[in-house]
C-alpha cells in the first residue's frame, strides 16, 4: 500500500488506489471519537492553532481587498497619501499573515510531534508485551511499518489534513463573502467559472497520479532487488551460485522500465501545469469582460478597483476548492491509517501479567510439568500430557527426534507461550500466577540461534547485567571458555561483533552467549544445544564450559550429543510431543526403544568423550556393548 501522503499527492492528484478503496475502514462515530481522544490533551494548543488559522486566512484575503483601494483611491483618485497608506497596510497585513503562519506551524508541529510521541511510546510498550506467537506469525516488516511510517503518517494527518480542512474552509468562506459584498453578479460568475478550472486540472492530475503510482511500484521493485542481492547473505548466494549476470540483467530490465515511467511522469507533470496555466487565465478574463460590460453598458457603480479585487479573490478560491475536493480522500486515508494503528493497539496481550503475582520465597529453579498439553495452532497438537519434575540443582537432558517438541517445552517455562492444558510449575508456583519479570529473570536460556546485537563484546555481555564489573565479566568469559579468544583480539572486550555477531564463528557466538547468561546468573539454566555442525574443538570448548556450570545450578539441556546427555542427571526422551522414556543412559540404551534408536543413529557417532564418565557409571568411550 502506498504511503498515505506519498508521491501521489501532487496538486489535484489525490485519488485512492483500488487496494485502498477495498480496505477502506468503516468510519464510525466511535472511530472518530477515538481519533479525537488523542487530540484532547492538547485542546488549549488546538484552540490557539484555530485562532492562528482564522487570523492568517483573513489576513491572507485582506491584501486582495486593499488592492482595490490602491487602484481606486490611490491611483485613480490620484492621492499619494492614500496610495502609500494602502500599500503600507497591505504590506503590513501580508507580513502579519506570514508571522501568524509561522506561529501556527510551530504550534501545529508541536502538537503533532507530541501526539506521535505518545502514540509511538504506547505502541512500543504494547508490542513488547505481545507474545512470541505474534512475532512468529507476523511479518517483521509490517511491525516496523506500523511503528514508523504509519505513526509518521499521523503527524502528517495533523499538520496537513486537519489543518487543510480548517484553513481552506475559512479562506473559501471569507473570499466568497467578500466577493458577494463587492458585486453579486460577478461573484456568481466567479462561482460558475470555478468548475472550469477544477475539472481539467483534476483530470490531468489523475493521469499524473496513476503514472506516479506506477513509478513508485517500479521503484519498490528496484529497492527489493537491491535489498535482496546487496545484503550480506544475498551477495553470498549470488556469488556461490554464480548468478551475477542473471541478477544484473534483472536489475537492468527493471531499471530501464523505471526510466520510461520517469520520463512519462515528468511530461505528465508538464502537461498538468500547462492546463493549469491556461485555465487559470480564463476566469479572470471572463470577470474583466463581464465587469467591463457592466461598467460601460449598464453604467454600474462598479469600479476598476472592484473588478481587480474580484479577480484577485477568485484566484484565492482555486486552491481551497481544489484542496477541499481532495479532502474526502485524505480523510479516508487518515482514518485508514488510524484504524490500522488501532488494530494493533487492540490486539490482545496473550501472556498476561497475573492480577496478584506471586513470588516464591526462595527461588531454586525447580521445575515441574503437570500433564501439559500444548499447540501453536488449534489444529495441531504439539505436546501431549507431558509430565516431569526437575529438582533444584539437578540437571535433565531432553532428547528426541527433530520436531518432537523439545524447544517447545522450554518455551513454556519463561512463558513465551502458555500451556493449553495442565500446568508448568516453577518453584511450586504455576508460572501463570508468578510475577512475570521475576520468572523471566530467574530463567536463563542459551539458545541454538545465538542473537548478538551489533556492538562490542562488552556491550553484549552487559545486556544481561548492566552493573557487571570488569572482573565479573572476565570471570564469566573464563567460565564460558571464551576468554582466551577475547584476549587474543586486539581490542579485547571492545571487539565489535558485527551485524548480529556475524564477525564471530558459531562456536564463539555460543560461548559469548554462555558468558552472557552466566552474568545474568539465573537459577534455572536452559541450554539448547546447537544441532548445526561445529568442529570438534569448538564443541569440546562449549562442552568444557557448560559442564561445570550445570553442576552448579538447576539445568535443562536439549541435547544432541552423547557427552551433553551424559552430563545430565536424568534423561527424558520425547517423541511426537510425548515423553516416551526416561532414566539413565545405561538403562535406556539397553531398553531397545526410541532412545536406543537415537543412540544408534545419532549419539553413538557424536564422539565427544564425557568429561567425568565416572559420574554416570560408564566408560569414557561408549562401545557397542549397550
Ligand atoms: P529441533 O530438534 O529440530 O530443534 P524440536 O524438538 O525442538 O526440534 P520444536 O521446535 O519444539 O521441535 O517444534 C515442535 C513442532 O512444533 C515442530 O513440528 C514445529 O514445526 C512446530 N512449531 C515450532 N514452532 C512453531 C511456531 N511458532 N508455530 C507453529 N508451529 C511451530
Amino acid at each position: 500500500m502506498p504511503p498515505a501522503h506519498g508521491r501521489g499527492g501532487g496538486p489535484g492528484g489525490h485519488y485512492m488506489t483500488d487496494e485502498e478503496l477495498k480496505s477502506a475502514p468503516k468510519i464510525t462515530p466511535a472511530l472518530i471519537k477515538r481519533v479525537f481522544s488523542y487530540l484532547k490533551p492538547y485542546w488549549k494548543q488546538l484552540i490557539l492553532v484555530l485562532l492562528c488559522i482564522i487570523m492568517s486566512s483573513v489576513a491572507g484575503i485582506l491584501p486582495s481587498i486593499l488592492t482595490g483601494k490602491i487602484i481606486d483611491e490611490g491611483l485613480i483618485g490620484r492621492s499619494m497619501k492614500l496610495l502609500i497608506f494602502y500599500i503600507a497596510a497591505s504590506f503590513g497585513v501580508t507580513l502579519m499573515a506570514s508571522l501568524i503562519g509561522v506561529a501556527e506551524s510551530y504550534i501545529n508541529t508541536w502538537i503533532a510531534q507530541h501526539i506521535t510521541y505518545d502514540m509511538r511510546n504506547m505502541m512500543y510498550r504494547h508490542l513488547q508485551r505481545m507474545s512470541q506467537r505474534f512475532y512468529t506469525s507476523n511479518n517483521q516488516g509490517d511491525i516496523i511499518t506500523r511503528m514508523t511510517s504509519d505513526i509518521d503518517g499521523v503527524e502528517s494527518v495533523i499538520t496537513n489534513t486537519f489543518k487543510s480542512i480548517l484553513s481552506n474552509s475559512i479562506t473559501l468562506i471569507f473570499a466568497l463573502v467578500a466577493m458577494f459584498q463587492k458585486n453579486w453578479i460577478l461573484a456568481i460568475l466567479g462561482i460558475i467559472v470555478i468548475p472550469l478550472f477544477v475539472i481539467p486540472t483534476r483530470s490531468a492530475g489523475k493521469t499524473r497520479w496513476t503514472l506516479t503510482n506506477e513509478a513508485q511500484q517500479c521503484n519498490d521493485e528496484v529497492n527489493g532487488i537491491l535489498n535482496e542481492t546487496l545484503s550480506v547473505s544475498g551477495q553470498l548466494l549470488v556469488k556461490l551460485f554464480g548468478k551475477e549476470n542473471e541478477e544484473y540483467e534483472r536489475y537492468k530490465s527493471v531499471n530501464s522500465k523505471m526510466i520510461g515511467l520517469n520520463i512519462k511522469e515528468r511530461m505528465a507533470g508538464r502537461w498538468f501545469f500547462m492546463v493549469l496555466n491556461t485555465v487559470t487565465n480564463i476566469g479572470p478574463m471572463l470577470l474583466y469582460l463581464v465587469g467591463g460590460v457592466l461598467i460601460m453598458k449598464y453604467d454600474s457603480s462598479l469600479t476598476v478597483g472592484d473588478i481587480t479585487v474580484l479577480v484577485a479573490l477568485l484566484g484565492k478560491t482555486y486552491m481551497p476548492v481544489n484542496s477541499l475536493l481532495n479532502i474526502q480522500v485524505d480523510w479516508m486515508r487518515a482514518m485508514a491509517l488510524f484504524s490500522r494503528i488501532f488494530d494493533y493497539y487492540d490486539m490482545e496481550v496473550e501472556i498476561k501479567e497475573p492480577k496478584d503475582p506471586k513470588i516464591p520465597e526462595h527461588i531454586t529453579g525447580e521445575v515441574e510439568f503437570r500433564h501439559v498439553d500444548f499447540s501453536y495452532d488449534p489444529d495441531r497438537q504439539i505436546l501431549k500430557d507431558v509430565s516431569f519434575k526437575l529438582e533444584s540443582n539437578k540437571s535433565m537432558a531432553i532428547v528426541g527426534p527433530s520436531g518432537s517438541g523439545k524447544s517447545t517445552i522450554i518455551n513454556l517455562i519463561p512463558r513465551l507461550y502458555d500451556v493449553c492444558a495442565g500446568s508448568v510449575m516453577f518453584d511450586g508456583i504455576d508460572v501463570r500466577e508468578m510475577d512475570l519479570a521475576k520468572l523471566r529473570s530467574s530463567v536463563g536460556v542459551v539458545s541454538q540461534e545465538t542473537y548478538l546485537f551489533n556492538g562490542t563484546i562488552r556491550d553484549n555481555l552487559r545486556y544481561a547485567n548492566p552493573s557487571a564489573t570488569e572482573e565479573e565479566m572476565i570471570e564469566a568469559c573464563k567460565k564460558a571458555n571464551i576468554y582466551d579468544f577475547i584476549q587474543a583480539q586486539e581490542k579485547g572486550l571492545d571487539t565489535m561483533v558485527g551485524n548480529r555477531g556475524l564477525k564471530l564463528s558459531g562456536g564463539e557466538k555460543q560461548r559469548i552467549s554462555i558468558a552472557r547468561v552466566l552474568l545474568k546468573d539465573p537459577k534455572l539454566l536452559i541450554f539448547d544445544e546447537a544441532t548445526s555442525a561445529l568442529d570438534s574443538i569448538s564443541e569440546s570448548k562449549i562442552q568444557e564450559a557448560i559442564d561445570p556450570i550445570i553442576k552448579e545450578r538447576t539445568s535443562i539441556l536439549i541435547a544432541h550429543r552423547l557427552s551433553t546427555i551424559l552430563a545430565a542427571d536424568k534423561i527424558y526422551v520425547l517423541k511426537d510431543g510425548q515423553i516416551v522414556e526416561s532414566g539413565q543412559h545405561k538403562d535406556l540404551v539397553r531398553a531397545g526403544g526410541v532412545y536406543t534408536e537415537l543412540y544408534e543413529t545419532q549419539f553413538k557417532h557424536s564422539d565427544m568423550p564425557p568429561i567425568n564418565p565416572d559420574d554416570h557409571g560408564m566408560a569414557p568411550f561408549p562401545s557397542d556393548e549397550y
